[in-house]
């Protein structure tokens, strides 16, 4: 039951395509909304804009009076923002506009600023203009009605400019799903303990819990469970009643490996147990008790990476977003390497911009559990399976680390 990378991303997304569905809703101020999920379309309350805007400071004109020129017209008035003119702009005349202001009624566009001398009340214009030049029409981003906003939409800065825009002071947003965490392992102590020179510190419950909270989660850390079934079991009892389980460590074939055991004792129906990727290949996605599992294979770098590949597009779809899967960009590579390994691999690498391109290299990296590696990437270079030579000046997929 080993899957490909995309297979795994995409079982993952048909399972928990409508977990969304069930979350709840609750009404927040616009203020708190940021990183949250929309949780009903929102639609324009009126046009926008909601009247021929002019986008430069200039003069409001008839575009069919100056089309021979050099055209003299008679200046009748001003519009400021925040401001309308009463009158009508007759043939041969023209309005001082200003930037924000709507386009007086009779005038089809504006010219700008630098194209005219002002001597009194006569304009001369040094150029034409075509209809509708410097106006943005009434309606034309979007009319009355219109959805502006899709149910779903994670909300970023930019996001809630617009509701602002569409006066939603109040937002019906999805509950945030809650995630418990479960450490394990008999060498892994809490951090407020001095470990014995054959323990380590437990630095996955840390990050996984930064990366539930980034990824629109609430993280609820359990205690560390020892590779003992019968404690292992409470643990994951207790750990059911949130929303999704993330379990780390356990999950390889070792013999105190328990986790899947104990899964299974639970009764887990299991959609794949490994993924053909690096780090992270023994990876476990399943459900127990209407409750989705994820087994994140202990080392703290395949944990970090099958959060970010796998839970969180996972936490995204439960709590009412859109699938949001991770996203790969593109860099020259600067120093060739070879590489045969049949899956998906992620290196830490880190990528600048040399002579205006995006450049990637790996980062000296001693393998999955090598934070300190990790710590001086910014991105993660992706191998695809059937790749294996990489030239200098290749472009390459990376994926950003995350901050
Ligand atoms: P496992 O997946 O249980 O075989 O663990 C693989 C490696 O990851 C081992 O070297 C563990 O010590 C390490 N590891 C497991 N869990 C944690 C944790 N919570 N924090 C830091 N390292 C861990
Ligand atoms: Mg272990």
């Amino acid at each position: 039951m080993t899957l490909s990378f995309q297979l795994a991303l995409s079982t993952v997304r048909e399972k928990l395509s409508a977990a969304g569905a069930a979350a709840a809703v609750e009404v927040v101020s616009l203020d708190g909304v940021r990183g949250r999920v929309l949780a009903t379309d929102v639609v324009a309350d009126r046009d926008y804009p909601p009247f021929h805007r002019s986008t430069r400071d200039g003069y409001a004109v008839r575009a069919a009076d100056l089309a021979a020129l050099p055209a003299t017209l008679e200046c009748v008035g001003e519009v400021r923002a925040g401001e309308h003119f009463g009158d009508k702009v007759a043939p041969g005349q023209c309005v001082s506009i200003m930037t924000g202001a709507p386009l007086p009624a009779g005038a089809d566009a504006v010219l700008m600023l630098e194209y005219t001398r002002r001597d009194g009340n006569h304009l001369q214009a040094s150029r034409s203009v075509e209809p509708f030049e410097n106006v943005v029409r009434r309606a034309s981003e979007a009319s009355a009605g219109d959805r502006v906003l899709p149910r779903g939409r994670r909300l970023g800065p930019s996001e809630m400019g617009l509701l602002a825009t569409v006066g939603r002071a109040q937002v019906e947003i999805f509950r945030e799903p809650r995630v418990a965490i479960i450490p394990t392992g008999d060498e892994i102590v809490p951090l407020d303990l001095p470990p014995e020179w054959f323990q380590i510190r437990n630095s996955n419950a840390v990050t996984l819990c930064a990366q539930v909270a980034a990824a629109g989660g609430i993280p609820w850390r359990l205690g560390i469970a020892p590779d003992r079934a019968e404690p292992l079991r409470k643990l994951i009892e207790e750990g059911l009643s949130a929303d999704l389980l993330l379990l780390s460590g356990g999950v390889s074939m070792g013999k105190y490996d328990l986790v899947e055991q104990v899964l299974a004792d639970l009764g887990a129906e299991f959609f794949f147990r490994g993924v053909a990727i690096r780090p992270g290949k023994p990876l476990v996605f399943g459900r127990v008790r209407e409750r989705f599992i994820f087994g994140l294979p202990g080392n703290p770098v395949s944990t970090f990476v099958t959060f970010e590949l796998f839970v969180r597009p996972a936490i995204a779809l439960l709590g009412g977003a859109e699938f949001e899967p991770p996203v790969f960009l593109r860099a020259r590579l600067g120093k060739p390497f070879h590489q045969r390994l049949g899956l998906t691999a992620f290196m830490p690498a880190r990528v600048d911009v040399q002579n205006g391109e995006p450049r990637v290299n790996l980062v000296g990296y001693q393998g999955s559990g090598d934070l300190v590696g990790v710590a001086a990437a910014n991105c993660f270079l992706v191998v695809h399976p059937e790749q294996t030579d990489f030239a200098a000046g290749d472009w390459v997929d990376v994926l950003p680390k995350p901050s």
